[in-house]
C-alpha cells in the first residue's frame, strides 16, 4: 500500500518545519522532518560523520543512505503505532529533496498535493536562518556562506522536484504571510484534498 502523503516543500527558512510540527499534532496526521531525522542521530556513527560533513557545508547528504535511513524511520514509526498509513496522512518535510530521491520514492508515496512555500525574497529567508541558528544551535545555519551553499542546492537540485509531481497536485501558498495566515492558507488545501 502507498502512503498517502502531503509535500511541504519550499526553499529552507520557508516554514515547512513550522507548519509540518502544526499538522502533525492533529490527529490524523503524521509529520517527519527528514532534517530532523537526520539530526536525531547520534554524531559518532558513521551516518552522524556523514551527515555532518555534508550539512555543514550546506549540501545534501548523498540519496542512498538518505532513503534507507528514512524507510527505517518510518518503518520504526508504524511498529511503534506513532504512524499508521490506513488513517494517517503523511506529512513529509525535506523529502523528496532531488529528483532521484522523488524517483526512488515513486513507488512508496501516494502524493496527493505539493504545498509549495513561496518566498520571493532571498534576504529574508537568509534573515530566518540566521535567526533560528541563534535559536536552535544549528551548525548548518551559523554561517552565511552556508547558508547561501544551501539556497543554492535548494535551487538547483530541490526545485525541479516541483515539476516531477506537476502543476495538478502544486498548491501554492505565500510563505511571507504571517504564520498564522500561512497556516489557513495549508488547512485550505488540505482541506480540499480530504474533502470527498
Ligand atoms: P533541513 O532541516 O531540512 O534543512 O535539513 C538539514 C540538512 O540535512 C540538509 O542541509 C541536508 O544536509 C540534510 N538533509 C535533510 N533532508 C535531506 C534529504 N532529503 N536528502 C539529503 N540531505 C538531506
Amino acid at each position: 500500500m502507498k502512503l498517502r502523503t502531503v509535500l511541504l516543500f519550499g526553499a529552507p527558512g520557508s516554514g515547512k518545519g513550522t507548519q509540518g510540527k502544526v499538522l502533525g499534532a492533529l490527529p490524523g496526521f503524521y509529520h517527519c522532518s527528514c532534517g530532523e531525522v537526520f539530526r536525531s542521530l547520534k554524531l559518532d556513527t558513521p551516518l552522524g560523520r556523514v551527515f555532518v560533513e555534508y550539512s555543514s557545508r550546506g549540501e545534501l547528504v548523498p540519496d542512498g543512505p538518505t532513503i534507507e535511513l528514512w524507510r527505517q524511520f518510518i518503518g520504526n514509526c508504524r511498529q511503534g503505532g506513532h504512524y499508521d498509513p490506513a488513517n494517517d496522512i503523511l506529512v513529509l518535510d525535506g523529502i523528496p529533496r532531488n529528483l532521484a530521491q522523488a524517483e526512488l520514492l515513486r513507488d512508496t508515496l501516494d502524493v496527493r498535493a505539493v504545498v509549495y512555500l513561496t518566498c520571493p525574497h532571498p534576504e529574508k529567508l537568509v534573515q530566518r536562518l540566521q535567526r533560528r541558528a541563534l535559536k536552535e544551535n544549528r551548525l548548518d545555519d551559523a554561517n552565511l556562506e552556508t547558508i547561501r551553499r544551501r539556497l543554492e542546492t535548494y535551487d538547483q537540485e530541490s526545485r525541479p522536484v516541483l515539476d516531477f509531481y506537476g502543476r495538478e497536485l502544486l498548491h501554492e501558498v505565500d510563505a511571507t504571510q504571517t504564520p498564522l495566515d500561512v497556516l489557513e492558507d495549508v488547512v485550505a488545501v488540505i482541506r480540499r484534498i480530504t474533502a470527498g
